[in-house]
């Protein structure tokens, strides 16, 4: 009887375990369990409604699960479980609090999503990247199944990839143009120097890197041409480079977008979504930049590309902060090692992730040449 009164005391703030009377309280508390469980409501404690007790005192993260036979583990924790694989798109049925097969296959399907080993079972690992994914819904999931699913397959090393970079604007569509004294900043020409410094830098750790312009193109490239050249190359990832600006000089700091339609409830790519918070993340560590954040967008470049695509928007060039580091060769060169350290990030599985800012990129070669390094 204790045990049943300390799970009603869990379950009930307003409930005293300590009573030592099996009284009109109890009794209340497990009417209101057995109604709110749909059990037959008599506050009578038999072993149905022992067990639904027994198992509404596992929270998520409290246990291991996995998929036991021919005895299934049930329990609050594997509802709260199911229901966060539903939100997420996932096929668990009905959230019943059953660890049988079909959650155990859905278990499994976002382990390969993430990069983990996919055995199904529901260990600190798995909460892990449960966690990181924090509580964004998902839509539309069978895209973006495939998306992570082609990635994870891709492989977690950056040797013979195929990147992407977009400098934006260039030639008549200079972006956005600041004069300073006799000189002239504009947006065109230093998203070409950043676009040519990744190159250079992804190149160098064995990826094939594709620019969608050239430094002085006689035309405007519309964002919609410049994602279907990476749909022909078959790209693994597209990274869009461009410089903001503001009507006032206040505004300043780096953010990056990734495709998606911005509701709580809609479509989002996630791989693209990882990719943004990295660069972002790598950026602020590493430049001390403000951080402006990552944003969904349905810009025809991130909706139209079949790759995971990003954009960053490095500082607002009308701010005389933002100014002072984008004319600087030194901050460009710092920003891009930032991304390309996120791009690394990308294809570590998420197990040997390290912390924001950790990656020497001028170990690379090395790290490629040695396998993953050891998570710090
Ligand atoms: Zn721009």
């Amino acid at each position: 009887m204790a045990e049943i009164r300390s799970v009603l005391a869990r379950l009930d703030a307003s409930f005293d375990p300590d009573s030592d009377v099996f009284d009109d309280h109890t009794d209340t508390a497990i009417r209101a369990f057995q109604q709110q469980r749909g059990l037959t409501v008599d506050g009578e404690v038999d072993e149905e409604t022992w067990l639904a007790l027994d198992a509404s005192r596992w929270r998520l993260g409290s246990r291991a699960l996995f998929h036991a036979i021919p005895h299934p583990l049930i329990g609050e924790d594997v509802r709260t479980l199911q229901e966060r694989l539903l939100e997420m798109g996932y096929d668990v049925g009905r959230p019943d609090g059953v660890y049988a097969a079909r959650t155990a296959r859905s278990v499994g399907q976002f382990q390969r999503e993430v990069g983990l080993a996919p055995d199904g079972s529901f260990g600190p690992q798995t909460m892990h990247a449960l966690r990181r994914l924090g509580r964004k819904v998902v839509g539309g999931r069978p895209q973006w199944l495939r998306e992570a699913e082609a990635f994870r397959q891709s492989g977690p090393h950056l040797l013979g990839k195929t990147v992407v970079i977009d400098p934006g604007h260039g030639g008549p569509d200079a972006g956005i143009v600041v004069p300073d004294g006799p000189l002239r900043w504009t947006e065109s020409e230093l998203t070409f120097d950043l676009a040519s410094r990744l190159e250079g830098r992804l190149a160098g750790a064995g990826m094939r890197v594709h620019l969608t312009r050239g430094p002085h193109p006689s035309a405007r490239i519309p964002d919609r041409d410049r994602a279907q050249l990476a749909n022909d190359l078959h790209a693994d990832l597209l990274i869009s480079l461009h410089i903001d600006g503001y009507k006032t000089p206040e505004a300043d700091g780096v953010s990056t977008y990734h495709y998606g339609d911005g509701t709580s409830d809609g479509v989002t790519s996630t791989v693209a979504e990882r990719l943004a918070g990295l660069v972002q993340r790598e950026i602020v560590a590493r430049t001390g930049m403000r951080n402006c954040h990552t944003h969904a967008k349905t810009w025809d470049l991130l909706r139209l590309s079949r790759m995971p695509a990003v954009r960053v928007e490095l500082g607002y060039l009308t701010s005389p902060l933002d100014r002072d580091r984008l004319v600087n060769p030194l901050f460009r060169e710092q920003a891009i090692e930032s991304i390309v350290a996120a791009v690394q990030r990308m294809y570590y599985p998420v197990e040997n992730d390290v912390p924001t800012g950790s990656i020497d990129v001028r170990q690379l070669r090395m790290s490629l040449s040695g396998g993953l390094p050891v998570k710090a």
